[in-house]
């Protein structure tokens, strides 16, 4: 079942490359595993998926011990300070980074450990009151800060609409972060370590965000079934 659905996720993620001419190969799949079992975990990973999303420490820590190489992490849960040492011991990448305290903590964390650590800055494209994510407008300010920091390597952005059940609705969010990379990459503040990742893009609107750019999608209820 969950192989299925991977292969037919990898099919989609193809054709909507392919709809605006993009290497497949410049967007990958984080398979968002939050509240699923080891046992989903492995299955997926057995057959090729070597990626996975979490959202929350505890669940992650467990998981991420019982699982073991060579499957790698990212952090996209909403990221307290008092777990700021544990999220950077066990991820490759935090996509949640939104405010420069969490940055700074990040930041020292990893300089004790000896790790660099890749990070993405989400924005909050809606300007929802209850979601996470640094205002469009201080993206450029926060940047030239957490630029500074030891030990961080900014990728890119990361983004959560508006909830909507059409994802054509969805697409104004998408292309609004990608256009806001391309400022921020003009102007010399994204970008200096390599290609711009923009995350974005969930089970019901990926390939509507591969359109616009995505580079990683994070997708979970369309691999391994509705949450309980
Ligand atoms: C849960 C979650 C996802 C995956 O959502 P699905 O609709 O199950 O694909 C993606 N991104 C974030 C930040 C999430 O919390």
């Amino acid at each position: 079942m969950i192989c299925d659905n991977l292969k037919i996720i990898e099919k989609k993620i193809k054709r909507a490359a392919g709809r605006c001419r993009r290497n497949p190969d410049s967007i990958r799949l984080v398979a968002v595993s939050k509240r699923m079992t080891v046992d989903a975990v492995r299955k997926a990973a057995g057959c090729g998926q070597l990626l996975f999303g979490e959202n929350y420490l505890q669940e992650a820590k467990e998981k991420i011990a019982a699982v073991g190489a060579p499957v790698s992490w990212h952090f996209i849960g909403r990221l307290q300070s008092n777990k700021a040492g544990q999220a950077a011991r066990l991820f490759q990448m935090i996509e949640t980074v939104d405010r420069l305290k969490i940055a700074v903590l990040l930041s020292n964390h990893c300089v004790n450990l000896g790790k660099n650590l890749d990070i993405l800055i989400q924005v909050n494209v809606g300007r929802e009151q209850r979601k996470s994510g640094v205002a469009p407008e201080d993206t450029a300010a926060l940047l030239d800060k957490i630029n500074a920091l030891p030990n961080l390597t900014v990728r890119g952005l990361m983004t959560m609409p508006p909830f909507t059940q059409n994802p054509e609705e969805a697409r104004p969010y998408f292309s609004s972060l990608r256009l806001l990379a391309d400022d921020l990459t003009s102007s010399g503040l994204l970008g200096r370590n390599g290609p711009v990742e923009l995350s974005m893009g969930m089970s019901r609107d990926f390939e509507t965000a591969i359109e616009e750019g995505a580079t990683l999608v994070r997708v979970g209820t369309a691999i391994f079934g509705p949450r309980s």
